[in-house]
């Protein structure tokens, strides 16, 4: 039977994204838009909607809606902003930056997944610069960016991405924590000043590399 994906979008965005307290509106009309199901796997694809994180090969994951939905509105993104993503995975979250209108570079260690998730991004008509390497390290050619997202989790914070961040009310989202349990961390820059908001618990694939964790 033919599955009605824009149905269970459309449920996902009610009952996973406004239910829980997500309004901007810019995220909202993005998650009603861009097609989850093809950031899964075949044989999950039927799954694609449901309010969970998906196995998506090389051991990693895209992360549950709700957890990508509050991610973005944390950033308060408006349209034209450079945003850095570092652990683009499945190229779901790019996709959703992409759609929100931003102008969006993604960073992901994986040769493989990076490569799929790019031509998946083509295909949909996203517009998203992706590199291979270690985005623990950010990327500094295209830097200062107004908004980072870091999709994987860290012991502390990467210094060098707070260095690529704009001074100008830039806002860097990040899981922070041990291996097994994180909290989301907002930190917003305002000239050398940062402020720091924890927005609560999170579970994440380990962030690996030169200033996260270790092989
Ligand atoms: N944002 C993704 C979910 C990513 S899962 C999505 O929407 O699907 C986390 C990803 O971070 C994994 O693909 C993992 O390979 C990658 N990763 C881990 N350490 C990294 C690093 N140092 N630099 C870049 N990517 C990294």
């Amino acid at each position: 039977m033919e599955i009605d994906f824009e149905k269970l979008r459309r449920e996902m965005v009610e009952s996973q994204i406004i239910r829980r307290g997500i309004t901007d509106k810019k995220v909202i009309a993005a998650f009603l838009k861009v097609p989850r199901e093809e950031f899964v796997p075949e044989n999950l694809k039927e799954s694609a909607y449901d309010d969970t994180p998906l196995p998506i090969g090389e051991g990693q994951t895209i992360s549950q809606p709700y957890i990508v939905a509050l991610m973005t509105e944390s950033l308060k993104l408006k349209e034209n902003e450079r945003v850095l993503e570092v652990g683009t995975g499945s190229g779901y979250q790019s996709a959703i930056l992409a759609e929100i209108g931003c102008e969006v570079y993604s960073i992901e260690k994986i040769a493989s997944l990076a490569k799929k998730a790019e031509k998946t991004l083509k295909k949909l008509g996203y517009n998203v610069k992706i590199k291979i390497g270690d985005g623990t390290l950010g990327w500094e050619e295209f830097s200062p960016y107004d908004k980072i997202i870091v999709t994987a989790a860290s012991p502390k914070i990467p210094k060098t991405l707070l260095s690529q961040l704009s001074k100008n009310e830039g806002k860097l989202i990040i899981p922070i924590g041990d291996r097994f349990s994180q909290d989301l961390i907002l930190f917003i820059k305002r000239n050398e000043k940062i402020e720091k908001i924890n927005l609560g618990g999170c579970q994440f694939v380990p962030l690996i590399g030169k200033e996260g964790w270790e092989e």
